[in-house]
């Protein structure tokens, strides 16, 4: 069977529409450990609370342990464990995988053909993508699983850059996971919910994984400020774009009424925005002029 057709193949247990994610979000961990640290092991006690994050998140609204999807997913040829005496997975169970050191890796035979075919990566985390989420949420899951994907897509054209996976983190804790334009905070079981880490100067144009780039958004607000719909000035006030129109009262009270509005600033344990990635975003993205306020 061809390796796209294998890692398909591994949600098809899910029965009558039940979202069986957990397998597939360990594989794209698994592809983002090895796209970063090539095929050396993952310690189950170290990648546990990265991969409950990973399944509370992006998995069915139903708890499951990440020490489920780390055995079984043993079972598709993809993947294998060993503990630190060099026994199989000693099972589904967080206290014996725990104790006895187990660490899970890509099987030798996966490594061997994603380093013989550099488009294999992308072709596999596309296709496990594809069959299991909705294209929306394909950027986030990558993200959280340190998985990229473009890098690998644009290496023919040009140097691959891999975006940090802490950058989100960073600058989620910065911002307080908080919309730094509106003040929208929602979390749903535990994670934050429609808030986005955008860059400020855009990462295809040299803007850096660094706090001093990144701003805190809900995701109606980074659309529009990646739109250009939605800026800042030096002094770090919103501008609106006076092309943008929206009559009805949700477009006035979320859009219109931000204009002059103060940006909320990061806790002062971090560095504030810097002033020419914020020029930066004035030149080439915002659609000036800006609207009274
Ligand atoms: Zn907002």
């Amino acid at each position: 069977m061809e390796w796209v057709e294998r890692v398909t193949h591994v949600r098809q247990w899910s029965r009558g529409g039940e979202r069986a994610s957990h397998k597939p979000l360990l594989l794209l961990y698994a592809l983002g450990h090895f796209q970063r640290n090539g095929d050396s092991s993952i310690l189950y006690s170290e990648a546990e609370e990265h991969l409950a994050g990973l399944l509370r998140e992006f998995g069915p609204p139903r708890t499951t342990s990440p020490a489920y999807p780390f055995h079984h997913l043993t079972s598709d040829g993809l993947w294998e464990v060993r503990t630190a005496a060099g026994g199989e997975s000693p099972g589904p169970r967080v206290g014996a995988l725990r104790s006895q050191a187990a660490r899970g890796r890509l099987t030798t035979e996966l490594v061997a053909a994603l380093r013989h075919d550099p488009h294999l990566l992308s072709q596999l985390g596309r296709a496990i993508l594809d069959v299991n989420f909705e294209p929306s949420l394909h950027e986030d899951i990558c993200t959280a699983a340190g998985l990229d994907l473009e890098a690998v897509e644009l290496a023919g054209a040009r140097f691959p850059r891999r975006r940090d996976p802490a950058f989100r983190a960073q600058v989620m804790v910065a911002y307080e996971y908080q919309c730094a334009f509106c003040g929208y905070d929602g979390w749903l079981n535990g994670s934050a919910v429609g808030l986005d880490a955008a860059h400020v100067r855009w990462w295809a144009f040299e803007g850096p994984d660094e706090v001093t780039n990144g701003i805190c958004l809900c995701a109606l607000h980074h659309k529009l400020f990646d739109k250009g719909v939605l800026g800042m000035t030096g002094d770090r006030r919103v501008n609106v774009s006076a092309h943008y129109v929206g009559r009805g009262p949700a477009a006035r009270d979320q859009v219109h009424t931000l204009a002059g509005r103060r940006v909320f600033s990061p806790q002062a344990a971090f560095p504030g925005l810097d002033d020419a990635h914020i020029a930066w975003h004035a030149r080439e993205v915002f659609r000036a002029p800006a609207r009274a306020a």
